[in-house]
């Protein structure tokens, strides 16, 4: 992007950097697993990084790379890191802070995965942990040990969109020299910039809002130093969690129309919120734009909106959480979020499973709460299929 203070829209468009020698309007896919260097010289340079140039898509890539300037660029980061998947920007990320005897910091509410993966692998290798609920910063000063090597967090959190405030944890994890790494997946950086606020790192399930059509699986890690841009780029190339130039150029052209989506599903969510709020069956409602929200004022600050996605408890239970996801016609029953198509699902049963119901209570992850990712079909039409779906409870 030439002008550093375009507005976020034209970055979305613009960003990256990619100027291609036909003159493309978009950038090409470059298919290719290796790349000729131009002689036994070049190669060499390109090896000890004296010389810019692409080695092999592994490491690096055309497509892959114009995605990962423009996410970096959006997010305000040094560079961008692009993964197979959200899962794999997690793992680089654990692998990169985490070791035997080293210890952990994180939200009781964060990606069920992210968790299950920390407590049925990593601590096959001696890493601890501690999941504690980070929308209270003197939880995690409580749990910070020695050892502790990194601080993670996801805001608003899934799926009880409890939000964390992320300038006062970057404080507290600076003032331990403990890094920061925050999932920024439920807002996008069209909606909160957490290296703004002070975190090192942010990463994203791609996947969800940034190409928001439910046809790529996709993840993405930004850091704001130099250092630990190095450090992440190389974990992940080693693990090989790289991602495709396919599913980059996929990614990047969803990105593009990442904001008007965004001001589409949130204004719709609004709507939904509002009529949710005051539905009889329902026992309560969870979204940063309602003033019932715990930390509204604190998302009136944090975030550029209250989002697309909003949790809520039917009155009835569990049974009656089941009856209402059988019952719906327009909202597709599925895992996943951030889509233009609105999706309903079921955490406790879903994705949250594998996690013990008595710490999923301990998070507030109740038996009837229902996730739905609001998206930016006629927000009528949603509401009658929530109204009609409710009714058979
Ligand atoms: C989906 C998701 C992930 C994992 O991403 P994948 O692309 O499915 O691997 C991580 N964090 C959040 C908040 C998610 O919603």
């Amino acid at each position: 992007m030439k002008n550093k203070n375009s507005g976020v829209n034209s970055k979305l468009i613009h960003s990256g950097g990619f100027e291609d020698l036909l003159g493309s309007a978009t950038t090409p896919i470059y298919q290719t697993s290796t790349f000729k260097f131009k002689n036994a010289d070049h190669g060499a340079a390109c090896f000890t990084g004296k010389e810019d140039g692409y080695i092999y898509t592994r490491i690096g890539n055309p497509t892959i790379e114009e995605l990962e300037n423009a996410v970096a660029d959006l997010e305000g980061g040094f560079g961008g890191i692009a993964t197979s998947s959200g899962m794999g920007a997690i793992t680089t990320v654990y692998m990169a802070f985490l070791g035997q005897g080293a210890h952990m910091v994180s939200h009781n509410a964060v990606y069920g995965p992210a968790r299950g993966v920390m407590e049925s692998l990593f601590s096959k290798f001696g890493v601890e942990y501690d999941y504690v609920d980070t929308t209270d910063i003197e939880n995690v000063r409580r749990a910070i040990k020695p050892n502790t090597r990194l601080i993670y967090t996801e805001t608003p959190a899934n799926p009880t969109i409890g939000i964390t405030d992320l300038k006062a944890l970057a404080k507290l994890a600076h003032d331990h020299k403990i890094p920061l790494c925050v999932d920024n997946t439920f807002c996008s950086p069209y909606l909160q910039t957490p290296l703004d606020l002070g975190a090192d790192i942010v990463l994203h399930s791609m996947t969800k809002f940034i190409n928001g059509h439910a046809d790529i699986v996709a993840g993405m890690l930004v850091a704001k130093s130099e250092d630990h841009y190095k450090l992440l780029r190389g974990i992940m190339a080693n693990m090989g969690c790289n991602m495709d130039p396919h599913q980059a150029f996929m990614t990047r052209r969803g990105l593009k129309t990442l904001g008007i989506r965004i001001d589409r599903a949130q204004e719709n969510a609004k709507k939904v919120a509002v009529f949710l709020e005051a539905h009889p069956k329902v026992e309560w409602i969870r979204y940063p734009g309602l003033k019932s929200h715990p930390q509204y004022e604190l998302a009136q600050t944090q975030m550029k909106g209250p989002g697309a996605m909003l949790s809520f408890e039917v009155k009835g239970g569990f049974e009656a959480g089941k009856v209402m996801m059988d019952s719906v016609e327009l909202a597709l029953l599925a895992v996943s979020l951030g889509g233009i198509e609105t999706l309903i699902q079921h955490p406790a049963s879903m994705t949250h499973s594998k996690i013990s119901r008595e710490a999923k209570i301990k998070a507030g992850i109740t038996d009837g709460l229902v996730r739905l990712s609001v998206g930016i079909e006629d927000a009528e039409d949603i509401i009658q299929d929530l109204d009609q779906a409710l009714q058979k409870v």
